[in-house]
């Protein structure tokens, strides 16, 4: 296929497809679909060979969030029966990420719902990263606190963040249809002022809220145009009791689709696989370790992920290798740029998965959602 072929030469020259490009990967049919995942394979594996970066996902803040995002289970007014409670401890932060380092995690993505921290809250994540370092000195930090206002980025920095996190979620022209208690603008805002501080920007998208496909390449495009360090692809995870519960729209061959046009686009960035994956691709989610080189181990801030012992089972059974602590994530021209080993946090909120292809729009899937009941915050031990 010439499209494919024009692909993989663009990516391995680290060259940005065309918009048509873009979505030409994501309107092939099914039948060319091990093509499209073979091929952007090539350039997953001329940036990143075969190694998979682990992440591990600890929410320091769970729900009772002033903002409207709908896709959240942690939004204002959300009906989810999540769990919520108000800052963890230190050493409660601290046992939450040894688990996950534990399990293989080189990175830890410390989150907080609302948004965005005052500067007591920087106070208190930066007691939190202290208490984390002690435990595991080499462990990258990741925030995901929402906007940053300014001089916050600069504080975090010097308090151990390694890397910030704010997704763009969707298109600039559909962001209001999404969220309306904040802008894609702010969203732009504090990506910028995480980069300026010297931090490692990640920033991602979900997919599976309605969107078009011009939309999809339309934020994709954005990001690279940001030239963020790392893109969380994530698949909507519909919670009951948020506005966008009954929509399920990806099959596990878009959200294939979707990963292989990401990776064209951003063929030396990491690509994340982060929340939805296990409810929509299912059986398929070894397939997407050809697309992406990152993905969270066990669960998710909100809902439950399958348990990391599956997440390392699976990665070696497909042939991959997790990436230890003292590899550079990001390929040497990047990493030397940036200072950074790459990487990315989840979505402030939620950005689990859900499944895919037997429910249509305006079909709930109670099923497929399980609303997380362990790790921080309660008795339970994390999973991971
Ligand atoms: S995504 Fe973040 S800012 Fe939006 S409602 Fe959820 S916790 Fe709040």
């Amino acid at each position: 296929m010439d499209l494919l072929n024009t692909l993989v030469e663009k990516g391995l020259r680290r060259e940005l497809p065309t918009r048509e490009e873009a979505l030409a990967v994501l309107a092939t049919s099914d039948d060319e679909l091990l093509d499209v995942v073979a091929a952007a394979g090539r350039v997953r594996r001329k940036w990143f060979g075969r190694r998979v970066k682990l992440n591990y996902l600890v929410n320091l803040k769970s729900g009772l969030c002033p903002e409207d995002c709908s896709y959240c289970s942690q939004r204002l007014g959300s009906e989810t029966g999540i769990l919520k409670y108000t800052w963890l401890k230190p050493e409660q932060a601290a046992e939450a990420a040894a688990a996950g380092v534990a399990g293989g995690a080189k990175r830890v993505c410390l989150v907080a719902s609302g948004r965005g921290p005052t500067d007591r809250d920087v106070d208190r994540v930066s007691k939190t990263i202290e208490a984390i370092k002690e435990q595991n000195a080499d462990v990258e930090v990741c925030a995901c606190l929402g906007l940053l206002s300014d001089g916050q980025a600069e504080r975090l920095r010097d308090a151990g963040v390694y890397a910030y996190s704010n997704n763009l979620n969707t298109s600039e022209a559909t962001y209001a249809d999404i969220t309306t208690t904040h802008t894609y603008a702010d969203r732009v805002d504090t990506v910028r002022k995480t980069q300026e501080a010297g931090m490692s920007a990640c920033s991602g998208l979900i997919s599976g809220m309605g969107e078009t496909d011009e939309d999809l390449v339309d934020v994709v495009f954005s990001l690279r145009e940001l030239n963020v360090d790392s893109v969380p692809v994530n698949f909507l995870i519909p919670f009951e009791g948020t506005p966008l519960a009954k929509e399920w729209n990806l099959t596990p061959q878009r959200a294939l689709r979707i990963l292989a046009m990401v990776r064209f686009v951003h063929p030396d960035v990491e690509v994340r696989l982060a929340g939805g994956r296990e409810i929509h691709l299912r059986s398929l989610q070894p397939l997407a370790l050809h697309l992406a080189n990152s993905i969270f181990l066990g669960d998710y801030l909100t809902s439950e992920g399958q348990e990391g012992k599956a997440d390392l089972a699976m990665i070696a059974d497909a042939g991959f290798e997790v990436e230890d602590m003292g590899t550079t994530t990001l390929p040497a021209h990047r990493s030397e740029a940036a200072g950074c080993g790459g990487g990315s946090c989840g979505p402030c909120g939620d950005g689990d998965g859900q499944p895919a292809a037997q429910a249509g729009p305006d079909e709930a899937r109670t099923d497929l959602v399980a609303v997380r009941r362990r790790g921080a915050g309660t008795d339970l031990p994390p999973n991971a």
